[in-house]
């Protein structure tokens, strides 16, 4: 875009589609920036937008701005061709995209300036247009070269004086420490001895910690040979990506090290994305040891105003290294060499509502277009990641085993069937009871939270579901009530049948707090400690139990899938798998995978210290390949037996998805706009001559969420772009009833 443009292409973060064209008067056009937000006038209101592009010509005849809001641009112009590109893939609109990339916390930060105290003696908090506070502060330092600040010593002297020693502090540290005063601070600036500079103080969200130092390890011949294919994309420059295929322990993660020093000594920037990081303390502790440079850490766990400083600093690039969660994909970092995502196959890259991409695959896109290194780390990658190395799409790094040569652990699977549900198999009990002997720690990992799957009444089988989504409840013995885990909704315990009023009521199935509650009646001895959602609620509440665990204070930890996520617990030397197929027989096309990873994750978790570990799975069946491969640490047998499941069924990576689902308060309404977008689908699609499968209309697996209805069509096709076209064709011809909404999922990872 030019300088000084008089038209300017807007993006409102609407439900639109198109962007729009304004006129810039003349006072603004300096000013005008691709990047930068502008007031507008739009319709009968003043809407907040983004400039993406302008010209110096064009029709004249076009609405004026109000107001750039602006000094800086908030992203560049390679950033926004980044997010264009997601708003097109994922059928959404632009504006939108760009108000998610930026932090909450932005709105209208203005005139702090004015605000600042004319003597700017102390820290001074600004409040921003949204209520939101940015801290300022001044910072001094001497600046003449020798000799004695007279004629009155004492503290003045001592101000300059430990400037000098010391290179800067702040007021606020001179006023409590040295006793100064703004009159004299004030003073010391006038006569030229020292200097003053207002800079913002950014809230540390790792404050508290305190950082020791460790060095790169001498790396293993899988980890070299790893590593010297990474530097040597590194040196040549361009866009290679990589998948690193390790078990849990293989020191995948000292790669990552490595690797990215490499890329910082030719100054570039690092950006690391890992599943959830309040879950991963220790990932960032060792980055932070590691590393002498800006670190960046961005996560859900962040208050808005920690996230928008974490924000700022990236921006102005005083962080070579950025860690985080999803979101992180969008940080406002510049020159990348190198995007890490670690467990690439983990479920949560992929946002579920709103925009719903997925991080993993924009950290190609957005690797691609920065000529950057990408590393898909994981134990257990995405069949669709191993087929792409499998065909030479990915460079394919392994390290087959763990560090130190430490043995897999023995691994034992106990057919459940025909034991009436017990939680504990008898050979799962003496397995735990000799481990407490020998003084080692167990996890024992089932896949619900609550204390049991579901209420059923024995008189006249009524279950007890939520009456806005289409499942059963969950009974949380500790609160005496049964939850909805999707919408939060909650009802006490009932004594009698709601129905047919009979006492008989049971409970089925089990969660974690059942499996506490027997733990605690089988070995009374043991120190018990739960984690699940319910228990690590709040800031520190994982941390807090990951540390029990370290220091030796648990014997038994009981949690759903957040123990399997990579964490290094040397000390725990069995883990039991209360049932290995919960996530077998959901509606999906991914639940063997997702039971083979989970499978593998946790049993991971096993003997990472010294002491082998061993592993017990119970499941209902056994003769499932997602099991048995599971426990014969059969990888390469299990992605051939599920590619071609994939291939028969025509799902990814043969075929492409794309997801609609229509919703609403009023089931036919939601029925016939299905039945509708079915219909002119097929016309599009025969338009078009596209080849794409359409299925459904069918309700969605969940029918009911929230108290809206949900109805879904599948759309399949062996080619990207005519799933594309089609999409956009249709969405042009599109004619909704207000009460419907719609949502498009492209590359949808599940089908609930
Ligand atoms: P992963 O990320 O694959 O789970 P890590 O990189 O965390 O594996 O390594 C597991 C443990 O082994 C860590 O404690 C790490 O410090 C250590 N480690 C990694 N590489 C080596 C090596 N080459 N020699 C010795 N110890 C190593
Ligand atoms: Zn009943
Ligand atoms: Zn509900």
């Amino acid at each position: 875009m030019p300088d000084s443009p008089t038209i300017i292409e807007v993006a409102i973060p609407l439900h639109l589609d198109n962007t729009f064209q304004y006129l810039v008067p003349g006072r603004l056009t300096p000013m005008a920036q691709t990047g930068k937000r502008v007031l507008v006038p739009f319709g009968r209101r003043k809407l907040t937008g983004y400039i993406i592009g302008g010209s110096r010509s064009g029709d004249r005849d076009l609405l004026e701005i109000i107001e750039i809001l602006d000094r800086e641009p908030l992203f560049t112009v390679r950033e926004l061709e980044f997010l264009r590109w997601t708003a097109s893939y994922y059928l959404y609109p632009l504006g939108e995209v760009l108000k998610g990339a930026l932090p909450a916390g932005i709105n209208i930060e203005s005139r702090k300036k004015n605000l600042l105290a004319p003597d700017g003696s102390c820290t001074t908090e600004v409040v921003l247009a949204g209520g939101r506070t940015v801290k300022t502060a001044i910072f001094y330092r001497a600046i003449c070269a020798a000799g004695s600040v007279s004629p009155a010593k004492g503290k003045r002297a001592c101000v300059v004086d430990y400037l000098r020693e010391n290179g800067e502090a702040s007021s606020t540290f001179l006023r409590r420490e040295l006793g100064a005063d703004s009159a004299m601070l004030k003073r010391l600036v006038e006569e030229g001895h020292i200097a003053g500079e207002e800079r913002e103080v950014y809230r540390d969200p790792f404050r508290e910690e305190v950082f020791g130092r460790d060095h790169p390890i001498t790396l293993n011949s899988a980890q070299k040979e790893a590593l010297e294919r990474i530097t040597a994309a590194t040196d040549g420059g361009g866009f290679v990506p990589f998948l690193l295929h390790g078990v849990t322990g293989s020191g995948k993660t000292e790669v990552y090290l490595q690797s990215i020093s490499h890329e910082l000594a030719r100054g570039k920037t690092a950006l690391v994305l890992v599943p959830e990081i309040s879950l991963t303390p220790q990932l960032v502790k060792r980055f932070k040891r590691r590393f002498d440079c800006g670190i960046a850490v961005l996560h859900s766990g962040l208050s808005d105003g920690e996230r928008y400083d974490e924000w700022r600093r990236i921006r102005r690039g005083e962080a070579e290294i950025v860690i985080g969660a999803r979101s992180a994909i969008f940080a406002p970092l510049e020159r990348i060499g190198i995007i890490v995502v670690d467990e690439e196959h983990d479920g949560s890259y992929k946002q579920s509502e709103g925009l719903r991409y997925n991080a993993r695959d924009l950290a190609l896109v957005r690797g691609k277009m920065e000529h950057a290194r990408v590393i898909l780390g994981s134990a257990t990658p995405l069949v669709t990641t191993y087929h792409a190395a499998q065909i030479g799409k990915l460079g394919y790094l392994v390290l087959p085993h763990r560090v130190r040569d430490l043995p897999m652990p023995e691994i034992q699977l106990l057919d459940g069937r025909g034991s009436k549900g017990e939680t504990f198999l008898p050979q799962l009990v003496s397995a735990v009871e000799k481990n407490l002997e020998q003084g080692g720690q167990s996890l024992l990992f089932i896949n619900r939270r609550g204390f049991a799957t579901f209420l059923i009444c024995g008189e006249c089988g009524h279950v007890m579901n939520c009456p806005n989504c289409s499942v059963t409840l969950t009974y949380h013995r500790n609160k005496g009530r049964h939850f909805c885990h999707y919408c939060d909704f909650s009802i006490p315990a009932p004594s009698l049948c709601p129905v047919c009023q009979s006492p008989e009521i049971t409970l089925l199935g089990r969660g974690t707090e059942r499996v506490e509650e027997e733990a605690r009646e089988l070995f009374p001895s043991a120190r018990i400690s739960r984690m699940d959602r319910d228990t690590t609620r709040g800031r520190g509440g994982h941390a807090r139990v990951l540390r029990g665990l370290e220091e030796g204070e648990i014997d038994i930890l009981i949690g759903t899938q957040m123990i399997a996520k990579g964490h290094d617990f040397p000390g725990v030397t069995l883990v039991g798998v209360i049932s290995a197929d919960v996530t077998l027989h959901l509606p999906d096309f991914r639940s063997a995978e997702r039971t083979f990873q989970l499978m593998t994750q946790v049993m991971g978790r096993a003997g990472r210290g010294d002491s082998p570990g061993r592993v017990i799975v119970q499941s209902l069946a056994p003769d499932h390949y997602a099991i048995t491969r599971a426990v014969t640490h059969d990888f390469a047998g299990f992605y051939a037996e599920e590619l071609e499941f994939r291939r028969e069924t025509f799902y990814p990576p043969f075929a492409y998805l794309a997801a609609l689902v229509f919703s609403g308060n009023s089931a036919s309404e939601v029925e016939k706009s299905a039945d509708r977008a079915a219909r002119l689908l097929s016309s599009v699609k025969q338009e078009l001559k596209s080849r794409v499968e359409i299925l459904g209309p069918a309700t969605a697996p969940l029918t009911k969420v929230r108290g809206r209805y949900r109805w879904q069509l599948l759309l399949k096709s062996a080619r990207r772009s005519d799933l594309h076209r089609l999409l956009i064709v249709y969405r042009e011809k599109l004619r909704l009833p207000a009460v419907v909404r719609l949502s498009i999922d492209i590359d949808p990872v599940d089908m609930l």
